[in-house]
């Protein structure tokens, strides 16, 4: 017999990485109970179980998947990774897999972690709102699978089946356990190589704090009902200022 979905059951495909720990602290934190899907085991939390899987492989997906209404998807190779196929397999391939799955097993609402590299077509954008185009010659592999995966969440999403969507996008994401953004910028300090300015020191960068990063999923989690405009819609997300780079 199946588990019928609760409201606050939910998974977070990729909640063993740095984003995705932050979204099953605070879910955890809200009274959810979250379970983990994700390739490898970063932690241990109380109340959190861990499915360990590749969100291709459907089966195990779907066990991770029962009873569960509310799924998170902040899952993807490293932009750093550099390997097509694999881009391709898990943000594209992956993506459609996850939905069907998501769809089979009873789930509701599935938030997608975007990214608004999305839109950025290598030219300074400031104020950039939701309606801009997809960029058309993205800045990298990585961007251009995030770009479809971003559409397929978008399209899957069907009021009058009551499979509901909506996509967040962070630019830089920053906080305590970044794997990414502070070490390499560190380690490239070390290594001499930021001697240099591009441009006139006055370029700015949106970084967004983890913790609202996570908080802004949850709310749109929350908000999303059927009859809600946030429905197959995607948001921005930012602090207050850009940085100064
Ligand atoms: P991360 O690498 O820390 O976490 C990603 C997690 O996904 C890892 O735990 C990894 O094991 C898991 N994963 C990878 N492939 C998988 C697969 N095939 N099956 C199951 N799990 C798999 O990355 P993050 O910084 O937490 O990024 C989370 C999301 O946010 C990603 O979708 C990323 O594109 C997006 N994003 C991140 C940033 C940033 O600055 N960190 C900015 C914009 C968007």
């Amino acid at each position: 017999t199946r588990i019928r979905p609760s409201s606050k059951r939910c998974a977070v495909i990729g909640g063993s990485g740095f984003l995705g720990r932050y979204l099953v602290e605070q879910l955890v934190d809200r009274g959810y109970s979250v379970s983990v899907f994700d390739i490898r085991q970063g932690y241990e939390l109380p109340g959190v179980t861990f499915h360990l899987g590749d969100l291709c492989d459907k089966q195990a997906l779907l066990a991770a998947l029962e009873g569960v209404s509310l799924v998170f998807h902040c899952a993807s190779p490293a932009p750093s990774c550099d390997d097509r196929a694999l881009f391709q397999r898990v943000n594209v391939d992956g993506t459609r897999i996850v939905l069907q799955t998501c769809q089979e097993a009873g789930v509701q609402k599935v938030i997608l972690t975007s990214s608004a590299s999305v839109v950025y077509e290598g030219t300074d954008i400031k104020d950039g709102k939701e309606d801009l185009p997809y960029a058309k010659k993205p800045i990298d592999y990585y961007t251009e699978t995030k770009i479809q995966q971003e559409k397929l969440v978008l399209e899957a999403c069907d009021t009058q089946k009551g499979f509901l969507t909506v996509a967040i996008r962070p630019h830089g994401i920053f906080g305590p356990r970044d794997p990414q953004l502070v070490p390499i910028l560190v380690d490239t300090a070390r290594r001499g190589k930021m001697k240099f300015i591009i441009g006139d020191g006055s370029n700015l960068v949106d970084f967004t704090f983890v913790e609202n990063v996570a908080h802004g999923h949850i709310l749109a989690a929350e908000c999303l009902r059927p009859e809600s405009p946030i429905c197959g819609k995607v948001y921005h997300i930012t602090n207050d200022e850009p940085v100064r780079f």
